[in-house]
């Protein structure tokens, strides 16, 4: 691998702006891409796994390892705590691979303090419009968790331009390739 240097991505974006399913398209063609399992005091949608979707954490027990300086970045997203823990990335990063961190924008400016080299990268939808289809269509969200994740999008969108990087996933194929693109230029440089 020579000439690949392993980097930290931080990926955001609003809700529903298809950062999950970039990610998994990505990993299919760059298949040493490791990606970080994050802890969530939300509850699991069907389907996910504890562990693998995400660490689903008590209020208490993720107090608890914050305040044990568990984490590498926390925050409060839509109504929830989420958080990455410095045992996912130390792990994987010994391994010698490139990390995806597929976090909230508050997160991903912890993450830029404590690892100047993270590459921030910021998924955008089309439009609110569009955005607002895709949550309601992935039919995970109540009414009600689709309004706060439109609220938030808002407030969002507008931090885009702190991020290193930004894509409009419009065309999910041309996405995709940009995404990896945009990876492969940061892991030569
Ligand atoms: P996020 O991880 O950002 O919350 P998801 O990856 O879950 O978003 O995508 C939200 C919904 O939009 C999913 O149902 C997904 O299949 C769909 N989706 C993602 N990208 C596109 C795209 N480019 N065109 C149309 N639908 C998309
Ligand atoms: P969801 O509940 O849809 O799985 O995720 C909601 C939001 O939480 C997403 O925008 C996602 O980026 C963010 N998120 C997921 N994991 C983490 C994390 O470890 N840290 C932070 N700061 N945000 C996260």
């Amino acid at each position: 691998m020579s000439g690949i240097v392993p980097k930290l991505f931080v990926i955001s974006g609003p809700s529903g702006a298809g950062k999950g399913t970039l990610v998994a398209r990505v990993r299919e063609r760059h298949p040493h891409l490791g990606l970080t399992v994050s802890a969530t005091t939300r509850e699991p949608r069907e389907g996910e796994i504890d562990g693998t979707s995400y660490y689903f954490l008590s209020d208490e027990e993720f107090s608890r390892r914050v305040a044990e300086g568990e984490f590498v970045e926390w925050a409060h997203v839509h109504g929830h705590s989420y958080g990455t823990l410095v045992s996912e990335v130390t792990s994987k990063l010994d391994a010698g691979s490139s990390l995806i961190l597929e976090i909230d924008v508050q997160g991903a400016f912890q993450v830029k303090e404590r690892f100047p080299d993270a590459v921030l990268i910021f998924i955008k939808p089309p439009s609110l419009s569009v955005l607002q289809q895709r949550l309601v269509g992935r039919g995970t969200e109540t009414a009600e968790s689709v309004a706060t994740r439109m609220a938030n999008a808002e407030r969002e969108m507008v931090l885009a331009d702190r991020y290193d990087e930004v894509i409009v996933n419009d065309d999910l194929d041309s996405a995709t390739d940009e995404l990896l693109r945009v990876i492969q230029k940061h892991e030569r440089n």
